[in-house]
């Protein structure tokens, strides 16, 4: 979530008048950024994280966990304590890795975000310092809030919508920006931005929006499953009939506003990379991976008070900010709008940005849908083709909120309508230019990922994916694969058990030239070197060309289908026929854990930090064979095992309850040892 904008929010009406307006202006703010900044150099790497967290607020008397709708109080005190702290830093000089998180708000109106107070830097004992800020957040967080209340990182809250109280204090299911049949306006950040977004989102498109996703079937779940806790005899808003015209298929359960979606949590990392040059190439190589890291983060299970038949968050935020309008959507010829477009403005990436010479045009294979005028603006300013066609195609978009007193802008010095338009594409990576009058460099997000329970989660993830950063520049790593592909895997990432039952495409030759690395990471074995530097950035980033003859072959022969075990921790095949001892091993596919031990090998890290890695590390390796759970899989099968639970794919109050003091509990650090007990493994406790 960015800053937010102060003024006058317009209805969608007045939005329509401005929406050429905005693009125009937002890429020519585009444009001076990219000629004052495409040349810079930014030595440091910088990074951090964002973490979700839901407010529950638990009613032990009644065997309850609402949310708690007291956002803007908790962090009012935050940035008064925040205030405080800041001052008290500077007189002191307290180290820049030392001060203390900032919390932000996001939709949600129980929901909070919070960073690290300054970006990591590239120590590698700074790694340590990640789960230690998490849990500091946690603290400072809690310490804000009443007694009965607690700042849990739960994906998506299994009751959200469901009949009967899920928020504190208890608000009818209704409201004028939403017009929601199951939540209340009063759940959405009140801030104008929230309530305008949704309220335009759903005119712009002409239809409440409208997510199914398909129902867990149990054993006494009837079939078809035809939800009867839908009200359709409610006759309020207009809109009220969409669920009766069929906006709510059999089979699944229906949600329709964008508060489904918006409001789950997850955990994203950003980085700043060298240059331009590199923040494309990450930007492409992290991309494919985007599924993969869903799939192994999936913390959804549960959607309106039933179990689902999927695991993840990501397509129902996708279809709760759907703003297309049918004509859009391909389901009436086109009349008043210019395309077809065949994904909701969240989804997830669909071009490749690097000119690095491992891209191949072929794998850009899904048909761009792009604004011509603005591609021409861009190529005539001097932009090459591939970016210039990248936001040509963020920019088919209408701004969707629109504040009347920012509608002039001078476009040397604001990037407001630049960023209204780029913000509000949320694919799953987020190409991110400096802003304006700072020093930032050129940075990229990656957002796939589902919040995980435990802050020993999130700091594994996160800290594996700048490792994974680091491994990619230093051993020149490639994961091309056609687009088309990477999209597939996202369909295949969010099923039920995706971890266990799904196979991924992935490239086979990683290794985009023969090196010193590729010999190592084939032979698995553990070379560890003399390590020349504590800091993971210095580490010698491998510029040198990939290949020496230009790409040919087959590109459908570079990509195969790979289990999630094997392409986190390899895929092995025997060489000398010998039985498993280690010594000749050779590798189809080294695996991602691997790469990561290889390259923090070639690093000199300390002991203790090297020991708290390879716990995060053990957890990926452990999921990714399904040794250790998924939250998702953890969380369903604690939600089965429930003794209320009647095998109907219904969670109960008291479950829902009952589950959220069993994340509580883990959250603090204690292993859960009821069912389920293959959750962490007791990995934290090696600690
Ligand atoms: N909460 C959203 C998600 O789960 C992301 C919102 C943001 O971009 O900060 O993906
Ligand atoms: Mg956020």
């Amino acid at each position: 979530m960015g800053l937010l904008s102060l003024g006058t929010p317009l209805p969608w009406h007045e939005v329509e008048k401005y929406t050429d307006h905005v693009r125009q202006h937002g890429i020519q703010q585009f444009l001076y950024i990219w000629k004052t900044k495409k040349d810079i150099k930014s030595n440091n790497l910088l990074w951090g994280d964002e973490v979700e967290y839901m407010v529950v607020s638990c009613d032990d008397e009644h065997k309850r966990a609402l949310l708690s709708l007291r956002q803007a109080e908790i962090l009012k005190a935050l940035e008064e304590n925040e205030h405080k702290e800041r001052l008290i830093e500077e007189t002191n000089n307290v180290p820049l890795n030392q001060r203390i998180p900032s919390f932000h708000p996001e939709y949600g109106r129980y929901m909070l975000e919070a960073t690290p107070g300054t970006p990591y830097t590239a120590s590698l004992d700074e790694l340590v310092n990640v789960e230690k800020n998490m849990n500091k957040r946690r603290e400072i967080a809690k310490e804000h809030m009443l007694p009965q209340e607690v700042p849990l990182t739960l994906a998506s809250f299994p009751r959200l919508g469901a009949p009967g109280q899920f928020t504190d204090p208890y608000c009818p299911p209704t409201g004028p920006a939403s017009r929601s049949l199951f939540l209340p306006d009063e759940l959405i950040n009140p801030h104008a931005r929230f309530p305008t977004l949704t309220g335009n989102i759903r005119e712009r498109r002409g239809s409440k929006v409208a997510i199914n996703v398909p129902i867990f079937k149990d054993t006494n779940t009837p079939s078809p499953f035809i939800d009867r806790t839908i009200p359709l005899d409610r006759h309020i808003f207009p809109e009220d009939a969409n669920a009766r015209e069929g906006a709510a298929k059999p089979d699944h359960i229906y949600m329709d506003s964008m508060g489904f979606g918006m409001g789950c949590c997850c955990l994203q990392v950003t980085f700043q990379s060298t240059d331009i040059d590199e923040a494309r190439r990450l930007y492409d190589q992290l991309t494919p991976l985007c599924p993969i890291f869903l799939a192994l983060t999936a913390a959804s299970p549960a959607w309106r008070g039933f179990l689902s038949d999927q695991d993840c968050r990501w397509n129902v935020i996708a279809g709760s900010v759907d703003d297309r309008t049918e004509e859009e959507r391909g389901l009436k010829p086109l009349k008043n709008q210019r395309y077809v477009i065949p994904k909701s403005r969240y989804d997830s990436v669909d071009w490749y940005l690097s000119q690095s010479p491992e891209f191949r045009p072929e794998y850009n294979d899904v048909e761009l849908v792009i604004d011509p005028a603005i591609k021409k603006t861009l190529t005539d300013a001097g932009v090459d083709e591939q970016l210039a066609s990248h936001y040509a195609h963020l920019f088919i978009r209408d701004p969707i909120v629109v504040f009347s007193e920012l509608v002039d802008q001078d476009d040397t010095k604001s990037s407001d309508h630049f960023e209204n338009i780029q913000s509000t594409n949320w694919q799953t990576m987020r190409f991110k230019p400096p802003p304006p009058d700072t020093d930032i460099g050129w940075r990229v997000e990656f957002r796939p990922m589902e919040i995980q329970i435990t802050d020993f989660e999130n700091a594994a993830f996160s800290t594996f994916i700048v490792l994974l950063t680091r491994a990619i520049l230093s051993f020149r790593l490639n994961f091309y694969i056609p687009i088309s592909k990477v999209d597939e895997n996202m369909v295949r990432a969010q099923r039920r058990d995706a971890v266990l039952d799904e196979k991924f495409y992935f490239r086979k030759n990683i290794f985009a030239s023969p090196s010193h690395m590729h010999d190592e990471a084939m032979t698995g074995s553990e070379t560890s070197s003399e390590g020349s530097s504590e800091s993971f950035e210095s580490a010698e980033t491998n510029t040198s060309s990939p290949r020496k003859t230009a790409p040919s072959g087959k590109v459908e022969d570079e990509y195969a289908l790979f289990t999630m075990n094997e392409l986190i921790n390899g895929k092995k095949i025997h060489y000398d026929g010998a039985a498993d001892d280690g010594d000749n091993d050779v590798y189809e596919f080294p695996g991602l854990v691997p790469l990561v031990r290889s390259y923090l090998d070639s690093m000199a890290v300390d002991v203790s930090v090297r020991c708290r890695l390879n716990a995060y590390l053990d957890l990926l390796s452990r999921r990714a064979s399904g040794e250790l759970q998924t939250a998702a899989a953890w969380m369903r099968e604690f939600i089965r095992g429930h003794p209320d639970y009647k095998f109907d794919s219904v969670v109960s109050e008291e479950i829902n309850y009952d589950l959220v003091k069993a994340v509580e509990q883990l959250t603090k650090g204690e292993e859960w040892d009821g069912k389920g007990s293959k959750f962490l493994g007791g990995i934290r406790a090696s600690l």
